[in-house]
């Protein structure tokens, strides 16, 4: 946990931010600028910068099956979404605690910009 990390205050339930899907090790919350009809953000519980500083597989992997969990349960498994992580300034990554955006209800472009 890192005090002044908005993901790890939003995990504390010191920022609020309804989950939409919680397990032991990750939860998810939606986006406050989303960027489609459903975007939730998929963030593990302990504090980890990026995908450079990730080195747990088996917690990569719980993001990206809960990411589907949620796509399911939002209704746009079918439809189709998008699994996205930004990493660093070139990706444009502005939260610096990992997390998955799972986006989808309309159609998407590629590549992306
Ligand atoms: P990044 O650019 O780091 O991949 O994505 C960070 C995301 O966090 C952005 O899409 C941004 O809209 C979202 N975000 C920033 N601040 C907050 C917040 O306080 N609450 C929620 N729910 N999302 C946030
Ligand atoms: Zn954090």
């Amino acid at each position: 946990m890192a005090d002044d990390c908005l993901f790890c205050r939003i995990i504390r339930r010191e920022i609020p931010s309804p989950l939409i899907y919680e397990a032991p090790d990750c939860v998810a919350f939606r986006d406050i600028n989303p960027q489609a009809p459903t975007h939730a953000l998929v963030v593990p519980k302990r504090h980890i910068a990026s995908l450079n500083e990730a080195g747990d597989a088996n917690l990569l992997g719980q993001l990206l099956l809960a990411a589907a969990q949620i796509a399911k349960q939002e209704g746009i498994a079918e439809s189709g979404y998008r699994t996205v992580i930004n990493t660093n300034a070139h990706a444009g990554q502005a939260v610096f605690h990992i997390h998955v955006h799972v986006i989808g209800g309309r159609e998407m472009h590629w590549p992306p910009g």
